[in-house]
């Protein structure tokens, strides 16, 4: 599947992030404000009152949706530069701060779209919370069980691909390749996935994400009916269940 999101760094150098900003209160009120305007205007365009999709991945979100800038330019709070993400496809485009926070490894998994491999992470994990939560002697339990223990043997095939790309590249950090993008031409960073960073994809580790797992996990079972596409609705569990396996027999291939 053509991937529309691919690992990448910000190199909008003629802007300072918010957070290095002198002026950043200032800054971040300017943006909150805007950024609260936009989710309204969204909203009100989805009649929907309470769940934005993410515009990479779609998956529904009642809360915790990221606003990323599209041009990297963290003072452009202009309703088109805004994109509504969920944490990992947001997180996609800023490999460096995830490398320096140890939230997540560069894989080599081409058969997968980078934001398909987001939504099997954000199950799994979402899988085995719920596992957690959920009393041991219910039908429940084992219907969760056996989907957990799938996905585990599926994502341990995937994270196993770190060792390919630390033999090709000397590492597998995040935060090393968004070094070598900065560093690179604009022509060559347009061209990174045709090329040298062919079918590299980043893999989130649960630990870091612990609040929005548990919030994701929380807030699925309220996702309304007429939502049933959603990928992480409960009713898709088990086709999605049927996908882990397909994508594990690419890997072992
Ligand atoms: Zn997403
Ligand atoms: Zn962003």
């Amino acid at each position: 599947m053509a991937s529309t999101l691919f690992i990448g760094a910000i190199r909008n150098l003629n802007t300072i992030s918010r957070s290095d900003n002198p002026d950043f209160d200032q800054a971040n009120e300017e943006f909150q404000a805007a950024r609260e305007v936009f989710i309204q205007n969204r909203k009100a365009r989805m009649h929907n009152d309470e769940e934005l999709e993410c515009e990479k991945c779609t998956i529904a979100m009642p809360k915790g949706y990221h606003v990323h800038h599209i041009d990297g330019d963290h003072q452009n709070n202009k309703e088109s530069n805004f994109s509504i993400r969920c944490p990992f496809c947001h997180l996609c485009e800023h490999i460096g701060w995830v490398g320096k926070n140890r939230k997540g490894v560069i894989i080599y998994a081409p058969d997968i779209s980078q934001e398909n491999l987001n939504l099997l992470l954000l199950t799994a994990y979402c899988l085995e919370f719920s596992l957690s939560k959920t009393s041991k002697d219910t039908t429940e339990y084992e219907t969760l069980e056996q989907l957990v223990l799938q996905t585990q043997s599926v994502l341990k095939a995937f994270e196993h691909t770190k060792t390919k790309v630390l033999r090709n590249y000397q590492t597998n950090c995040p935060a090393d390749f968004a070094d070598t993008f900065l560093a690179m031409s604009e022509d060559e960073y347009q061209q990174r996935e045709k090329n040298t960073f062919y079918g590299l994809r980043l893999f989130f580790y649960p630990d870091g994400f612990k609040k929005e797992i548990e919030m994701f996990a929380n807030s699925i079972f309220q996702i309304s009916d007429s939502r049933k596409s959603n990928p992480l609705h409960p009713s898709e569990w088990l086709s999605r269940a049927s996908i882990f396996q397909n994508q594990k027999k690419g890997i072992e291939r």
